[in-house]
């Protein structure tokens, strides 16, 4: 950039608000974007307004009061030619009942709804005016901003930067052949021409948004390739193919891989054979198989003389992963070892011993994993289950446990919709299992109403008369863990007594991993016909005999939430149900996640649908993973533009290194950080 607008040139209260939006410069000035724009170009009369119409009124205050009673409230009258307009606040400072005064002229912008004296605004947009002060004539920019930073005040910032930032392509004009150029853009979104399109300028569907979403698309493009590039140049043990110990439990194994786990195995298999650094999501829907594959990619490194390491996101899933993998590698005569945050000092102590030793060739834990104390003679796989559970740091805190970088295997079955993974998980090998093991039967889900509970509970009893068992999840609360764990025990005793004839069982999040172990267990050992749960057990715990799920309070829940829940069951042959108690009345979101769950069981599909009813940000919960979030693109909007961006990037790489670097210059930072996976 030849030119730079001094950022500290701005008096310092604004800077210190300007960062807490995240503008650090100008250029972050420049690409601090509308938010929406208002159209004060012209007055309307007030009896020419329609119900949800956003407009600007002119006229004089005839009435003002405040009045107390239900609540405060500032209610004034605005007259004009034609009419007279309501104007209500409530909340309000005393300069604007001192603005409000009777005989003040005023400009109020905002939207008009029937109220009960007639047409009225709630919370408009005020300002004083004398008669005949010209309107503006360009639609106004309204930004995101932040407590003590106003809209005219950032305008203002804003035009400084337009004004004084560099301004120039960092790209060859060759790239935008039919889109504006970079200046032209900004000055377009930022100060629309009097000719603007109000509808497309806010639909950010015009040339100008388009230009700057396929920036920010490319800029995240070339991030994730450089940082694929890397990785490419970083050393991994390279693991030859297994000749032996792969071998030797597929033969052991009482089924045979599912074509779709075979070829994954056969993915992973290639990539560890790499001098770098796998970085590969294993993606399969519950209950497709997935552990195994892990299992037989933790052989390849063994039989190379590394270690392998699993990490589960719960004690109860940790422990399942043990169980399983000592039947299957001790019969080899490999040593697996465990880590959990709860064990004893003395079962710690040996564990971390033989995983520093390297007796201990596959090591099963918790969060235990990564921390301080833990040193691996030879970690060569890192295998990461549910791995949405987990975060960038925490997947990098066990990454770090291997000399060289190890390879990286995480697994989930909460797939990623393709325009993500073409975006934020770019730098991400995928493998799907997309087929269940034969057998299954599908699972019947039903949504009733918490009205039919009895109905229920009588389905409850006469399935596990049958032999069957079935689980009872309880509501999920937010707000309280206290308030959950009592809902769960009420719920326990409950069904207890509604069922002298079973036998029920309780497990929850704040048991202690021991008594949890022994609930499971006995459930397994089908000692237990009724498990009554918190969603604890919602990640991959895996009873084949449990076939009849209920969840209560099905409306509070995530949609993959419900999807994973769902999962516990239809995993043997016997045909499985699960039914969605729901408390009315929903909500409209309430109403299309239970629909969505309802009318399909594939988990891509229902993964679109979150992400359709949720937005990026909320589905890959950016608050725990810190995923720096696309501002101005839309994936689903903008999808044709992400292909392009796609392309254009490798061809970028290799013939312009120099703009690519001034290009990320630009926007890093302030729009399309690499995301680290
Ligand atoms: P998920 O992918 O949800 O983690 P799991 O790995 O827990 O699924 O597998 C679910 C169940 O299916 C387990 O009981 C597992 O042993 C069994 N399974 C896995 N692969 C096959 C297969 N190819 N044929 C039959 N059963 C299988
Ligand atoms: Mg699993």
């Amino acid at each position: 950039m030849s030119r730079a607008a001094d950022f500290t040139s701005l008096p310092k209260p604004a800077q210190a608000n300007l960062r807490k939006l995240g503008i650090i410069d100008a250029q972050g000035l420049l690409l601090h974007l509308p938010l929406r724009y208002v159209d004060e170009t012209h007055i309307t009369l007030v009896r020419d307004v329609r119900q949800g119409d956003q407009v600007q009124i002119e006229g004089e205050i005839v009435h003002s009061e405040v009045q107390y009673r239900p609540r405060k409230v500032l209610i004034a009258r605005l007259q004009d030619d034609s009419g007279q307009l309501t104007l209500r606040f409530l909340h309000f400072y005393p300069s604007q009942i001192a603005q409000l005064k009777v005989g003040r002229r005023l400009r109020v912008f905002g939207e008009v709804r029937g109220g009960f004296f007639g047409w009225e605004m709630v919370h408009p947009q005020v300002r004083a005016v004398r008669e005949g002060t010209p309107v503006t004539e360009t639609l106004t920019p309204v930004y995101p901003t932040t407590a003590g930073l106003s809209q005219a005040s950032l305008r203002k910032y804003i035009d400084w930067a337009l004004d004084n930032a560099a301004l120039e392509e960092t790209l060859p004009a060759a790239v935008y052949t039919d889109l504006p150029g970079y200046a032209e853009s900004l000055r377009a979104l930022h100060r629309p021409p009097p000719d603007a399109d109000l509808y497309a300028l806010q639909e950010r569907s015009t040339p100008a948004w388009q230009r700057l979403a396929y920036e920010e698309l490319l800029a995240q493009q070339l991030s994730m390739r450089r940082h694929y590039a890397k990785r490419r140049s970083l050393g991994a043990p390279a693991l030859a193919p297994s000749k032996m110990l792969i071998p030797a439990l597929l033969a052991s194994l009482p089924f045979a891989l599912t074509g779709a786990q075979g070829r994954a195995l056969t993915e992973i298999s290639r990539d560890l054979a790499q001098r770098y650094p796998m970085q590969r999501l294993l993606q399969g829907d519950v209950g497709s198989g997935k552990t195994i594959v892990a299992a037989l990619a933790a052989l390849q490194a063994i039989e190379q003389g590394w270690q392998a390491a699993i990490m589960a996101p719960t004690e109860i899933l940790a422990e399942q992963h043990l169980h399983k993998m000592q039947s299957w590698l001790q019969p080899l005569g490999l040593e697996v070892a465990w880590l959990s945050g709860s064990q004893n000092k003395k079962a710690r102590t040996l564990a971390l011993e033989a995983i520093a030793s390297g007796a201990a060739k596959l090591v099963v834990g918790t969060h235990a994993l990564f921390q301080e104390q833990v040193q691996f003679a030879r970690l060569g796989l890192a295998i990461v289950d549910e791995q949405h559970r987990f975060g960038v740091q925490q997947r990098l805190l066990l990454r770090q446990k291997g000399q060289p970088e190890p390879h990286q295997l995480m697994m989930s079955a909460t797939p990623i919709p393709r325009t993500l993974s073409m975006s934020y998980y770019a730098d991400l090998d995928v493998s799907v299992i997309d087929e269940l093991p034969p057998g299954r039967t599908p699972i019947v889900t039903r949504l009733v109403a918490d009205a039919r509970r009895d109905e229920v509970l009588q389905r409850v009893r006469d399935a596990c008369l049958q032999g069957n068992q079935a689980y009872w999840v309880c509501p999920l609360i937010e707000e309280s863990e206290v308030l959950q764990l009592k809902t769960a025990e009420e719920t326990y005793a409950l069904l207890q007594a509604s069922f002298p004839e079973l036998h029920v069982g309780l497990v929850h999040g704040r048991m202690k991993p021991a008594e949890k172990q022994a609930v499971m267990a006995a459930f397994s050992r089908n000692e237990l016909q009724l498990l009554v749960a918190t969603t604890v057990i919602e990640v991959g715990v895996d009873v084949p005999n449990a076939s009849l799920m209920v969840i209560e309070h099905a409306e509070r829940m995530g949609l993959s939430q419900l999807h994973q829940l769902r999962g516990r069951v239809g995993r043997g042959a016997a045909r499985s149900s699960c039914i969605l108690l729901y408390q009315q009345p929903l909500s409209e979101m309430a109403r299309q996640r239970l629909k969505v769950i309802y009318e399909s069981s594939d988990g891509f599909e229902i993964a679109q649908a979150d992400l359709n009813l949720r937005g990026p940000g909320e589905y890959m919960g950016v608050r725990q993973s810190g995923v720096p979030m696309l501002k101005i693109a839309d994936l689903t909007r903008d999808e044709p533009l992400l292909h392009r961006a796609r392309q254009l990037a490798e061809d970028l790489l290799r013939d312009h290194p120099a703009a690519v670097e001034a290009h990320l210059q630009r926007w890093l930072g302030h729009a399309a950080e690499l995301v680290k996976v």
